[in-house]
């Protein structure tokens, strides 16, 4: 008996220190996070999801029109060492043709960019976003495809015509190819639009249900995920 107290004392102590590790760890990791850092020159992230989301509407509208922001990017340079308050993050593809933060018409420390081949989440692409939304407190996440995506384009001709790729290509397909067989379920008139649409989507979905962290955030209202398709041609980003 006293033995057993004797014990669990001891293991209620070492949960206690693994605890109080893991949040060492956390705010290591975050020396930039905002309730940490003596960054109060920075301006807030604490807008909420809609006036961030709206904030990447207006920024897109000026890149649009060819009228983005005159930048110096030295100002606030100092402040930036204190930490980061990025108010969206973005899961973009590495396309070089959409950059999010000239789509968006933001400035350094805006937002947080994760950029992979076909934007879909993978362990390490949930594990930024994770940092982002539950340290950095980012208010909302944003899935942005794009149109000509070559990711999906190869994925379909894996799926359809059953072509193979080389080296670890494979496993962007795999990644993607339930968004181009639920797209293609629908047989739509252009099936790469179908597909990225579709992928956007279910990336969407993903993040939202993704267990404990994002599932809890979306939950309870404090991130709110979207997701666009950025259009080639014209430089806009449509929701999906
Ligand atoms: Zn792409």
């Amino acid at each position: 008996m006293c033995n057993n107290h004797v014990h669990s004392a001891s293991e209620s102590a070492s949960s206690r220190r693994r605890f109080l590790g893991g949040a060492a760890a956390l705010a290591a990791l975050a020396s930039s996070a905002p309730a940490l850092a003596a960054d109060d020159a920075l301006p807030t992230n604490r807008i909420g999801g809609d006036a961030a989301l709206q904030r990447l509407t207006q920024g897109n509208a000026r890149y649009v029109a060819g009228k983005p922001t005159q930048r110096d990017y030295s100002v606030g340079r100092v402040a930036r060492t204190s930490g980061q308050k990025p108010f969206a993050a973005i899961l973009g593809c590495a396309d070089s043709r959409v950059a999010p933060e000239l789509a968006f018409d933001q400035g350094p420390g805006d937002l947080f960019v994760v950029r992979l081949a076909g934007n879909f989440v993978n362990d390490d692409a949930l594990a930024s976003l994770e940092f982002a939304t539950k340290v950095l407190e980012v208010p909302l996440i944003m899935v942005l495809g794009h149109t000509s995506c070559g990711a999906v384009a190869a994925t379909i001709q894996v799926v359809q015509d059953n072509a193979s790729l080389p080296g670890h290509l494979p496993s962007l397909t795999t990644a993607i190819r339930p968004a181009v067989e639920a797209a293609a379920r629908h047989k739509p008139a252009d099936l790469l639009a179908a597909a990225t649409a579709e992928n956007v989507r279910q990336n969407v979905a993903r993040l939202m249900s993704a267990a404990p962290i994002l599932a809890d955030l979306t939950k309870s209202g404090a991130v709110k995920v979207v997701g666009g398709v950025y259009d080639l041609a014209t430089g806009k980003v449509g929701m999906v």
